[in-house]
């Protein structure tokens, strides 16, 4: 969805103002669903493969492809178009998007892109992150024609962000590392990375059916929600992820003692 050609070089905050107006009816509807290539995140694999009513391994498989990052090896998801002519994507209707409450969090900014940057203001301080937008004036897309001013949060709001944002922080935790020169996954690291992020029932069951719990500590409480909430497994998923790629010991093994309870 994100050419970079057509990313225009302002950096905006939530405060812009822009003029957009995107409807059923704008002589564009839908064009930007084709011909397309959107990244998912972790919580949109969750949101759409309960939208399909399917698991998060069938849906890996039927809708999506993988690609590797060249330098770092990280694996991305990205959503598989029809093929056929003018590649569109597998969920546009002449309706519109059949599965628009679920839509990916990329459909949902769409025409403002968001990105993060990893910021530390010295040494001893801690470092944070800081997220800008920008806009993304495609040709075919005929919405910053309309007359209608919106602040980069009304966008948000509408868009209905918030709780996608929320959700994939510790995903975008995890790809900063990424930046450190030199740095790549190893093949052991990228299938945990993926499983975690991105395969959250084959992670279910490798919490429950492996011997993880033999080897890792998790309070019975985290435990039982692991269990039923597919938000506290994608962030425990984070947790998991920061651990096996050496970013912070955010799992407990379990002593000889501890083991024998
Ligand atoms: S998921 Fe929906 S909004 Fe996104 S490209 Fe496909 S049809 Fe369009
Ligand atoms: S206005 Fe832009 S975002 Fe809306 S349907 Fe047209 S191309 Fe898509």
């Amino acid at each position: 969805m994100q050419n970079m050609k057509h990313v225009e070089p302002v950096r905006l905050t939530a405060n812009s103002r822009f003029r957009f107006r995107c409807y059923k009816g704008i002589s564009c509807f839908t064009k930007c669903c084709n011909n397309i290539d959107i990244m998912l995140t972790p919580y949109d694999i969750i949101r759409l493969k309960n939208r399909l009513g399917i698991s998060s391994g069938e849906f890996l498989n039927d809708y999506t492809y993988i690609e590797l990052e060249e330098k770092s090896n990280y694996p991305f998801v990205y959503l598989r178009m029809k093929e056929e002519s003018g590649r569109p994507c597998p969920f546009v209707s002449p309706e519109g998007c059949v599965i628009y409450d679920d839509r990916p969090a990329n459909c949902r900014y769409y025409a403002v892109g968001q990105a993060s940057l990893r910021k530390q203001d010295d040494k001893d301080s801690l470092p944070y992150t800081e997220e800008f937008y920008f806009l993304i004036k495609e040709p075919h897309c005929l919405g910053f024609q309309e007359d209608r001013p919106v602040t980069i949060a009304q966008w948000r709001e509408e868009q209905g962000v918030d709780i996608y944002d929320d959700m994939n922080r510790g995903w975008k935790d995890l790809l900063f590392l990424r930046k450190t020169p030199g740095f790549q996954l190893d093949e052991k690291k990228q299938k945990a990375f993926y499983l975690a992020c991105y395969d959250p029932d084959r992670f279910r069951r490798f919490i429950f059916e492996s011997q993880f719990l033999n080897l890792f500590e998790v309070d019975a409480e985290r435990l039982d929600r692991l269990r039923s909430d597919e938000t506290a497994l994608l962030q425990f998923g984070f947790d998991y992820a920061r651990f096996i790629l050496g970013i912070e010991e955010t799992l407990k093994a379990k002593t000889a003692s501890s083991g024998q309870k």
